[in-house]
């Protein structure tokens, strides 16, 4: 099939949702992908952050087929092993204490949002249940989750959205501390907003949030849907910022590419909820906890090592190229402040074979943790050709 008939069959029969670009993906292999035209491209998107040992790892793949042939699903009435053990092996790198398994990033975060209303309930009763989230965040596409979003942008046309939600200025320590009064039960924040143009927080607000958390028993929630499992170079981002969060989301890198999101509890919550609270048919699927398991094997120290160093040799490189004005993010998470046209720059990429994304108003790299130095440098090469010639 053509890509014009492709794309003439999407327009046709696909909710168009999607502002899609114009290229019909066939298959990729390590952090190469190529279309149904045999057209080659390097790919510093992972899926936005999912695929993190690129395409077609031989023993990711190996741990889902062996599950596939073993058992593909059951209910969660019944125990079964990949997803206990992949929960034991993320509270270990992480410090939590308990996992939930969903299906997605924006699930995760309705899991947060019911366990920090449940906590605040079950020890303050009514009235204690706003959650505060930063202004400039994004945190999913389901109805809490949206609402939860600071971005006017998202919120329009879906009225009356969910109750009980309040914005705060990210890296603005007066304006959060204020809003944290007696009704609010949790307040919610990814280290580094990625879907916002990839602009982190600042260590000192976060230490100021957290420790207003402490002393109020607000709960902290960290979203780590884009920037956990390795992104940043730590497991989780929030283990760079000296922080114990009482709830975290991820889900995106978790599965490598199968879907999968989940929420971890910590000290305070680990007990928040009960059998009958919550659940999900397909949450710890075990054809995709067995591929996350694989992903958790992976990410040792030297690899977490690895990728905050490829990330620092990034942004240096990245620093020297005509028209880019900054280099934001941590790790292999990068947003590229430029003074001219990202979108421009961005289908000029595509054309030239690099997959590159965008977020807000900049380009943004989110490439498989396993890419090599020689494949950074060959992606560098052609964004450096294609900033030279806009
Ligand atoms: C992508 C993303 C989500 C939503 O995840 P979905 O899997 O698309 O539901 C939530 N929070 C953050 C920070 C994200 O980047």
């Amino acid at each position: 099939m053509s890509f014009e008939a492709i794309q003439q069959k999407e327009h046709a029969y696909v909710m168009q949702t999607y502002g899609r670009t114009p290229i019909a993906m066939d298959h990729g292999k390590g952090v190469m992908c190529y279309d149904v035209d045999g057209k080659e491209y390097i790919d510093m998107t992972s899926g936005i952050g999912v695929n993190a040992l690129g395409f077609a790892d031989p023993a990711w793949m190996a741990a889902v087929t062996e599950q596939l042939g073993k058992l593909q699903h059951i209910s969660n009435i019944y125990y079964t092993t990949p997803c206990i053990d992949l929960a034991e092996m993320v509270c270990q790198k992480s410090g939590m204490k308990k996992m939930f398994f969903g299906n997605s990033g924006a699930e995760a975060n309705e899991g947060v949002i019911k366990a920090a209303r449940k906590y605040s309930f079950m020890k303050y009763g009514k009235g204690r249940s706003t959650i505060i989230s930063l202004q400039n965040s994004f945190h999913g596409r389901t109805m809490a989750s949206l609402t939860a979003t600071g971005q006017d942008a998202y919120h329009n046309y879906f009225f009356p959205f969910v109750e009980g939600f309040m914005f705060a200025t990210a890296n603005d320590i007066e304006d959060t501390l204020g809003k944290m009064t007696s009704d609010v039960c949790a307040i919610m924040m990814e280290m580094v907003q990625g879907e916002g143009g990839v602009v982190p927080l600042d260590m000192a607000y976060v230490q100021a949030v957290a420790a207003a958390c402490k002393e109020k028993d607000i709960l902290l929630i960290v979203d780590e849907v884009q920037t956990g499992i390795g992104r940043t170079g730590s497991f989780f981002a929030f283990q760079q910022f000296g922080i114990e969060p009482d709830l975290v989301s991820c889900a995106k890198g978790l599965g490598g590419g199968l879907p999968i999101g989940g929420v971890l509890f910590g000290e305070k919550t680990e007990t928040a909820l009960v059998a009958g609270d919550h659940g999900s048919t397909f949450g710890g699927n075990p054809v995709v906890c067995a591929g996350a398991l694989e992903i958790m094997k992976r990410l040792d120290d030297a690899f977490l090592a690895d990728v905050a160093e490829k990330g620092k040799f990034l942004k240096e490189e990245l620093l020297k190229l005509p028209h880019v004005v900054s280099v934001d993010g941590m790790g292999l998470m990068l947003g590229i402040a430029l003074d001219v046209d990202a979108k421009t720059v961005i289908s000029k990429c595509a054309e030239e074979g690099l997959l590159v994304l965008s977020a807000k108003t900049k380009v943004r790299l989110l490439p498989p943790l396993v890419i090599s130095k020689q494949e950074l440098e060959k992606a560098i090469l052609v964004l450096a050709k294609v900033l030279k010639n806009v």
